[in-house]
């Protein structure tokens, strides 16, 4: 995509806050070389060669010192010059260069908008740019590898082909839309729709893939729920592996909703611990319990804890029936360790269900395997690229106008027109049918520097 906009040479601190060994300021604009050779007292930097240099201030005296590397457009991360100033990584040094930087005429960058000038400028689609952000925001292994793999395209070229497919029968169909008296034979001596089944074949695969990588960098929100000392801290606990939770044997401790992330084969998961869902007249345990509520509103899973030895009793239901509609639950029968049980899953009023001590951590990875499954993740699934819930979204919406287009391919019309919308829907993914306000909301989101 270009789009014409005047290139004010951005800058900004690149790495980390704080102090380091190296820390980098990067520049980006038109025509970067004067701006270095006064930086540098008359230095003329080599493309892509590493410049050892003073970096001076505007009295001559200088900064510090470090190395200097110059990308000249378009062979840049942005398509622009870029400067890139490896000084010593320490807050008021990093300031220094920053602020001498804006006083030779680079004003600072906005987060992400490095990144958005190399999507204007056609260095990235919108995919791989959104990818750039979630490498660095990656919170497993798993999730960085994925990302890494949406950056070098590999989402991106499985929607490019898909695209160019899509072109390819929306061309054979627009034709015959010149034809009326022949188009239905036509289209059907063409294979028209052969192709549409391959094409939604193909993107029921690329949707799968994309929704595990949206997983894996949105992780899921989990609510624990329970009556007091069912132990739901000493669940969260378990899940996480590390003491988070204040454990007590007196009701109504947890009292606030206490966030703890963990991260399952990959996956973060949001677990939100309640506080102990009760009447009570306790103002501050009263706040704790309408943000049980809250949370539970966004939660993908509610997983509700019950004492093996005492079942499902009638304070319980009574939290049940409060539950929101449709939200997926998962009953967990702790302490089978007091109840002489064993650890097990089955199913309890049609929901499924894991039997186990939080204690003694038996059955503690029948529940992990279950939550993995629940939000349709295959362990360990090689391959995935990073996505976003967006980018899921618009497969979806894409993949209903196919169907909509099988289901009316008799009328070429209406068949053009879903094939056109399917079409719009994929080109939003890489940015080539994104509308600008929400190109703003995507790059805002990231780093600045980035
Ligand atoms: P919460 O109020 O629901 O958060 O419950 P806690 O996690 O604070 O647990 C209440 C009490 O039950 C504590 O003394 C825990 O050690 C105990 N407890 C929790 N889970 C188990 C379990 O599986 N077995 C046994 N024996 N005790 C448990």
């Amino acid at each position: 995509m270009s789009i014409a906009y005047s290139p004010v040479t951005i800058c900004a601190i690149a790495t980390a806050p704080g102090r380091g060994g190296v820390g980098v300021i990067r520049l980006s604009g038109r025509d970067l070389l004067p701006l270095a050779a006064v930086l540098t007292a008359g230095k003329v930097p080599k493309p892509r060669y590493a410049l050892y240099t003073d970096f001076l201030a505007a009295d001559g005296v200088a900064i510090d010192n470090g190395l200097l590397l110059y990308f000249p457009a378009p062979h840049s991360f942005t398509g622009e010059d870029v400067l890139e100033l490896q000084g010593h990584g320490g807050p008021v040094v990093m300031k220094m260069l920053l602020t001498r930087c804006v006083e030779l005429g680079a004003r600072l960058a906005q987060p992400g908008e490095f990144s958005k000038r190399a999507f204007l400028n056609d260095k990235l689609d919108l995919a791989q740019a959104e990818s750039v952000a979630d490498l660095i925001d990656a919170a497993s292994e798993s999730a960085a590898r994925s990302a890494l793999k949406s950056l070098k395209g590999a989402f991106s070229s499985e929607i490019h082909q898909l695209t160019d497919a899509l072109i390819t029968l929306r061309m054979l169909v627009e034709a015959t839309l010149d034809f009326p008296e022949e188009d239905i034979d036509f289209l059907k001596a063409a294979d028209a729709l052969g192709q549409l089944e391959r094409l939604r074949e193909r993107l029921c695969e690329v949707q799968n893939t994309a929704r595990q990588g949206a997983i894996l960098r949105e992780g899921m929100h989990v609510v624990l729920v329970g009556l007091p000392n069912v132990g739901k801290s000493s669940l969260m606990n378990a899940l996480a592996g590390d003491e988070v939770a204040i454990v007590t044997e007196i009701a109504g401790t947890t009292r606030d909703a206490l966030r703890e992330e963990i991260v399952l084969d990959g996956v973060p998961m949001h677990i939100i611990d309640t506080a102990g869902l009760r009447a009570t007249e306790d103002k501050v345990e009263q706040i704790g319990i309408e943000r049980t509520w809250q949370a539970l509103a966004k939660a993908d899973l509610a997983l509700v804890l019950v004492d093996s030895r005492a079942g499902i009793g009638t304070d319980l239901q009574e939290i049940l029936i409060r539950l929101p509609v449709g939200l997926p639950r998962v009953f967990v029968f702790n302490k089978i360790d007091l109840a002489a049980g064993e650890p097990a899953r089955n199913e309890v009023a049609g929901h499924p269900a894991v039997h186990l001590s939080a204690k003694t951590h038996r059955g503690i990875d029948l529940l992990k395997s279950l939550l993995l499954s629940m939000i349709g993740f295959s362990a360990g699934a090689e391959g995935v690229y990073l996505a976003r819930a967006r980018h899921v979204d618009a497969i979806v919406r894409a993949a209903d106008h196919l169907d909509r287009a099988a289901a009316d391919w008799l009328q070429v019309e209406l068949f053009a027109e879903e094939l056109r919308l399917a079409q719009n829907a994929l080109s939003e993914i890489t940015g080539e049918f994104t509308p600008d306000d929400l190109l703003g909301v995507i790059f805002s989101r990231f780093c600045i520097g980035k």
